[in-house]
């Protein structure tokens, strides 16, 4: 691994307080152990709780465009660090320069967002049966909100929540995945920068906390936290979900997918190899919305095929600083031997594999990468039905769009999807109600790769959130319907008379 300390020191991070602690934080490019962090105890975790509850008391009154303009400074510190965050983005999660800056870019983009945002809290005026009354709903903060984020995407969904959640009043205590606190600190470095130069922000407006599961856990048992905001695995989201709800909090739930896309007989096939190409191949197949299942129509089945398989052989895998490369290193062992694993059942289940085979373990033997592979299924069994965190495409035939959808709505989980065709019954089928069952539905686009300015999340087993652009902030804030009367009477709601002869 090349020598960090600059890149380091660029975000903040400084190398003394990197070392000596219990927590190793490893780099998936070659192996080698970059940082040792000391763990929060449950007990830190509670403190952090608290300080966060002191910062809510004096930042929800602070009137919401001034909320935004934190967050615009927050914006042009992070472009002006879009660089180095990029780049310890993919230290630590192995995905190429490219997507790492494309990461922060988001950030940036979803800061944009919520200032304007800050601006556009709307409540409703309602009309009232009551003669001289009015009714309205208004929105204010809610409080402390606990963010709990994956590794694959260390530094995007949680500004998804942070950039929305601070111009709703609320601070954050964030617990970042266990494979990727670097980043998380460096966010924490650069939001100090924004907050020394608006003066006036309380402190504690953002906490880090540093551990896995159990300080997860501490998060989402404190009944001081009304929201808890989780990205993760469905696994991981079944376990927090109940904790939450048994506290009677609420949960916003991020979770995994098993993204379909249909190519339909009428479907512009080199738009098509190219999305299939970055949406199943790009971050070596460890995106949330990385594209797991091809269900092709038996008529271009044998067209696409063919291509496909030559796009996966000339793929450049390899070091994910190096500009020509489009694939990285899976996370770490456990991943590749998901993978492994996974390949051995399905061709075992009548797939017949294509790829996915390990490289430069010779040259690097901590770290795992592979080749893309294409598995050509006789049909969805329970194997395919699951998401492996990996670089794995099943390919399917169909024969019609119901069979289709069918196939396609046939797993447990539903984030994103999309249609390959230019026929314009079938995406309007594929888009309507009886069409896709997923959060997102594209057509001629790949399932990845989404824009902030929509809501994103999945229904079913994907947890059912919505996080980032449209209406989402409304998770951040809680809602008062007011009801106020102008009059020198007190007429009762549905005409009740009460006491009242005349
Ligand atoms: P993971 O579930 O192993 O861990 C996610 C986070 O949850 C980590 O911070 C982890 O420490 C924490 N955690 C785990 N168990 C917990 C518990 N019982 N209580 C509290 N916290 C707990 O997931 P991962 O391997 O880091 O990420 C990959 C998964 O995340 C995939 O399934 C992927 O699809 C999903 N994901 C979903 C989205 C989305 O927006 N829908 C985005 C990114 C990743």
């Amino acid at each position: 691994m090349k020598d960090l300390t600059g890149l380091f020191q660029s975000l903040g991070l400084d190398p003394a307080t990197l070392a000596g602690g219990a927590h190793a934080v490893r780099s998936p490019i070659d192996g080698s152990e970059i940082a040792r962090l000391a763990p929060d105890t449950p007990g830190d975790v509670g403190a952090k709780v608290a300080r966060a509850q002191d910062a809510f008391a004096a930042w929800r009154r602070v009137p919401a465009p001034v909320r935004g303009e934190l967050i615009r400074l927050f914006g042009e510190e992070l472009r002006a660090h879009k660089d180095g965050l990029g780049e310890l983005v993919t230290v630590e999660t192995g995905k190429i320069l490219e997507e790492g800056k494309g990461e922060v870019q988001e950030m940036i983009d979803i800061c944009d967002f919520a200032v304007g945002l800050s601006r556009q809290l709307y409540g409703l005026t309602i009309a009232s049966e009551r003669p001289g009354h009015k009714m309205m709903e208004s929105w204010h903060p809610l409080g402390p909100v606990g963010v709990i984020t994956a590794f694959n995407f260390p530094v995007a969904p949680w500004a998804w929540n942070f950039a929305l959640a601070l111009v709703c009043g609320d601070p954050m205590v964030w617990k970042p995945s266990e494979l990727t606190p670097l980043s998380a600190l460096a966010c924490r470095n650069i939001f100090d920068k924004a907050a020394a130069r608006f003066g006036a922000a309380p402190d504690d407006l953002l906490q880090i906390v540093v551990g896995g599961k159990q300080a997860g856990e501490a998060l989402v048992d404190d009944a001081r936290v009304p929201l808890i905001s989780a990205t993760g695995s469905c696994a991981m989201g079944r376990a927090v979900g109940a904790r939450v709800a048994a506290r009677l909090g609420r949960s916003l739930l991020e979770l995994g997918g098993n993204n379909g896309m249909i190519v339909a007989p009428s479907a512009d096939l080199d738009l098509a190899e190219r999305a299939i190409l970055f949406a199943a191949v790009g971050t070596a197949g460890q995106r949330c919305t990385s594209l797991r299942r091809l269900i092709v129509h038996e008529e271009v089945y044998d067209a696409l095929l063919p291509r496909l398989k030559s796009a996966y052989a000339s793929v450049a895998v390899g070091d994910p600083l190096d500009p020509g490369t489009l694939i990285g290193p899976l996370i770490r062992e456990a991943a590749y031997d998901k993978m492994r694993a996974t390949l051995e059942t399905v061709a075992g289940e009548g797939g017949a594999v294509f790829g996915g085979e390990r490289v430069l373990a010779g040259e690097l033997p901590g770290a795992y990468y592979v080749t893309p592979a294409i598995v050509e299924m006789p049909g969805q069994t329970e194997t395919v039905r699951e998401e492996t965190f990996a670089p794995i495409l099943y390919a399917m035939k169909y024969r019609d769009l119901d069979d289709a959808i069918r196939i396609h709505n046939g797993v447990p989980q539903g984030l994103a999807s999309c249609i390959f065709t230019t026929d314009l019954r079938e995406a309007e089928t594929f888009t309507s109600g009886v069409g896709s069952d997923c959060g997102i539905v594209n057509v001629n686009i790949g399932p990845s790769g989404a824009e902030i300015g929509g809501a994103f999340g999945g229904e079913k087993d994907t947890g059912g959130g919505r996080e980032s652009g449209s209406d989402a902030w409304k998770s951040y804030m809680r809602r008062a319907t007011n009801t106020i009367n102008y009059s020198n009477e007190l007429p009762l709601a549905q005409g009740i008379r009460f006491g009242d002869d005349s």
